[in-house]
């Protein structure tokens, strides 16, 4: 899915915190939004998943500037799971979308399979570790193969190997799927491990944007 953004403006308190003239996510990408603490990253990516809204200016998605909620899902830095099992937690927004019982177990158990959570399919979320809990919720968050995906410093908690685990699943589903990928993360190492493009904020601007390579090749 393509993104684009014209004169879009935050501001919280009186204060701008986002002000981007002209921008765009390329269709297909795994876009690295980065740039210091407090630079509108988060800021960015609330608006464009809906959970906040701009005071000005306007995004299209795919040309349209209705919100698509259906195709797009956000990872957050803390994961929030429903306080039942593992399973039943990747299959809920399916469970929602109305999916049949077969298509449901055979999503979950191939998610499981490469995310390495089939042993834990029947744990309950509150005695996950940390880096369990958030692959659990990108799995959760891929179930519907949304054509979208969102995520706001997710490793900012997690033990490397998991994170490594994370950044090569994300990887995975952009290439094999075509998922757009935006992540906001302030790890350039993980930028550039991760995404093909960046979106490089400073003070709510957008300063540079391009190809990843370029970019991080001289932060
Ligand atoms: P980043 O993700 O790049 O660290 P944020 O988008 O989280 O930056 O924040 C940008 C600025 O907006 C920061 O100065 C932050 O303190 C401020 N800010 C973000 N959300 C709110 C809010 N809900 N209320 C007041 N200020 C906010
Ligand atoms: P991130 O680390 O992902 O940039 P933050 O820790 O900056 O996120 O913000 C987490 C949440 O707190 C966000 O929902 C943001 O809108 C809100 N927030 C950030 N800064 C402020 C602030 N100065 N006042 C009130 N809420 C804020």
């Amino acid at each position: 899915m393509e993104l684009r953004f014209e004169e879009l403006t935050r501001a919280y308190e009186g204060k701008k915190v986002l002000d981007l003239k002209a921008g765009a996510i390329v269709s297909g990408s795994r876009t690295g939004v980065i740039g210091p603490n407090g630079a509108g990253k988060s800021t960015l990516l609330n608006l464009i998943g809906g959970l906040d809204r701009a005071d000005g200016g306007r995004i299209y998605y795919d040309g349209q500037k209705q919100i698509p909620k259906n195709e797009i899902t956000q990872v957050f830095q803390t994961p929030y799971l429903i306080t039942t099992t593992v399973e039943k937690n990747i299959a809920y927004p399916l469970k929602l979308r109305g999916w049949g019982e077969d298509e449901i177990e055979e999503r979950v158990a191939q998610l499981c399979q490469e995310l390495d959570l089939t042993g834990m399919r029947k744990k309950k979320a509150w005695k996950l570790s940390g880096g369990e809990t958030q692959k659990v919720a990108l799995a959760r968050a891929l179930s519907f193969h949304p054509r979208l995906l969102l995520l706001d410093e997710p490793t900012a908690n997690i033990d490397p190997s998991t994170t490594a685990e994370i950044e090569k699943m994300l990887i995975k589903i952009n290439e094999e799927e075509k998922t757009t990928v935006v992540l906001v993360t302030h790890n350039l190492a993980q930028a550039k491990r991760t995404c093909d493009r960046c979106l490089f904020l400073k003070s709510g601007q957008l300063i540079e944007t391009g190809r990843a390579d370029q970019i991080l090749a001289n932060p």
